[in-house]
């Protein structure tokens, strides 16, 4: 068998060989995937797997705006257009420094995976651009946003594919992006989500990443007889996924000791509790801060600069922030200080040697394609809302978010559960998902 992985794999990085985080995506999916193609020959026979880490499109365009200062600045976008078997494509936007064609391909990637695992029909993209919103003035992120979308509209719709928000690109972006394309266009329809409450957003929609990622938790301790009352937990990010998911946690009666950005770590060893995450709401979300300013307002705090929190002793630890935030060396720590279950809410912030301490020690680790899978799938729900043209309340949106987290659990157990009882998350994630996506494929030929 591994003689099987390892010449796909040298297969995929012939082709790919400048892109590591998408080699890194596809390894840990070849892994668990190429095991189960050996007892179902129909997917080897119709090359299934190999279609599947090519895009069906990849995109790169230029981005021409001009700042406050009268210079032009030129920007690269992307939009990766990875698998439509089950639906149109459906994936972020991220604006960051750091993206690329791999980053981006990998996301997309894990997006396929992630989207079939969320019940709904959806396939898989990711796009955005190397642009730093950070420093920007509102009227430099408009135009942006404006000039990204000048050429991305031809590529969209929303039966073809329907972009979100990601690192970057929160309800401000989405707003700017999607003035744009109905400017263009002379059309209101459902083409992008994460769109206010009030224009065609789902309710929930802000609150639904963070929220799944600890319905998903929820679901693992419940298994295990446990729940999040009391428990320790250590997070990084301070951005979307990382407030909902501390929101949530706090009322579940959990003590959230650590939130992070790029520059470095807070602890609170009091706990952060609903009016100090109210802070950091504002200081992130409307004064656009650094997260350093938390020991300004409470003292008893402190700050690292430049590290991440993984040291801090702790019973939950979720990484929120971006991918390989979390390596073998930090694993390896929160394990021997006693952490028993790692949730993922940003897309593979754990590295391959994390991954590996995590299931060698047998701790609780879900993959970020099925815990993070709430975001996207009520996106999914933004999408049926915005076709039938109604707005469903916070609470039919919370308990379909809910029920969706539930059966990603269950679809994870199904596929994933060892002999000895233990569960793998990776290995069921990824065969459920890979299940529902060949089918069709092998459903709709060769295309
Ligand atoms: P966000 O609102 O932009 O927040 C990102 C957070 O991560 C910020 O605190 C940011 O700090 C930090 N961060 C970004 N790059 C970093 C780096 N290289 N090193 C350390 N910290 C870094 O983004 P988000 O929507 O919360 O997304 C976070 C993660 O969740 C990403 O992996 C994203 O793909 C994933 N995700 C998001 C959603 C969603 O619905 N938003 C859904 C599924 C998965 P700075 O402010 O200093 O940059």
């Amino acid at each position: 068998m591994k003689k099987e992985i390892d010449d796909f794999l040298a297969e995929v990085k012939a082709r790919n060989s400048h892109e590591p985080e998408f080699l890194q995506a596809v390894q840990e999916v070849a892994e668990s995937i190429i095991p189960y193609i050996s007892e179902h020959k129909i997917y080897k026979e119709k090359n299934i797997l190999l279609r599947m880490v090519e895009p069906e499109r990849l995109i790169s365009f230029r981005v021409s705006w001009v700042n406050d200062a009268g210079e032009i600045m030129v920007n690269r976008g992307y939009r990766v257009q990875m698998n439509s078997a089950i639906g149109p494509y459906k994936g972020g936007l991220r604006f960051h420094p750091s993206v690329n064609a791999s980053i981006l391909k990998f996301l997309a990637f894990e997006q396929v995976f992630k989207n079939a695992l969320t019940t709904l029909p959806l396939g898989g993209g990711k796009g955005g651009a190397d642009f730093n919103p950070k420093g920007k003035s509102d009227g430099e992120i408009m135009r942006f946003c404006q000039a990204f979308m000048s050429e991305l509209y031809r590529h969209i719709g929303p039966n073809t594919d329907v972009p979100a928000g990601d690192i970057g690109v929160g309800g401000r972006e989405i707003g700017y992006l999607f003035g744009a394309y109905k400017k263009i266009r002379n059309e209101f329809t459902g083409v992008l989500t994460g769109k206010g409450a009030t224009w065609g957003g789902s309710l929930m929609r802000p609150e639904s990443t963070g929220y799944g990622v600890v319905y998903f938790a929820q679901n693992m301790l419940k298994l295990k007889d446990k729940d999040l009352q009391e428990k320790r937990v250590v997070m990084s990010g301070s951005g979307n996924v990382a407030q909902f998911a501390a929101e949530k946690a706090i009322e579940l009666g959990a003590k959230v000791l650590t939130m992070s950005d790029s520059g470095g770590y807070i602890l609170d060893e009091e706990g952060i509790d609903t009016e100090k995450l109210n802070f950091i709401m504002t200081l992130k979300n409307v004064k656009r801060g650094r997260i350093s300013a938390y020991v300004g307002q409470y003292p008893k705090a402190k700050y690292f600069e430049g590290e991440r929190p993984w040291s801090v002793p702790c019973d939950i630890a979720l990484p929120c922030a971006t991918q390989n935030e979390l390596n073998g060396d930090e694993a390896k720590q929160l394990v021997d200080q006693g952490c028993t279950c790692v949730v993922e809410g940003a897309n593979m912030p754990s590295t391959p040697e994390a991954i590996h301490v995590f299931q060698h020690a047998q701790i609780l680790f879900a993959p970020g394609k099925a815990s993070n899978a709430g975001g996207v799938a009520t996106s999914g729900l933004e999408m049926s809302q915005n076709s039938l043209r109604l707005s469903w309340t916070k609470e039919e949106v919370d308990a379909r978010l809910k029920e969706i987290m539930a059966a990603i659990h269950q679809s994870c157990v199904s596929y994933g559960e060892g002999e000895n009882g233990a569960i793998d998350y990776i290995k069921g994630a990824n065969i459920a998902a890979f299940v529902k996506i060949a089918d069709a494929m092998l459903a709709q030929g060769v295309v």
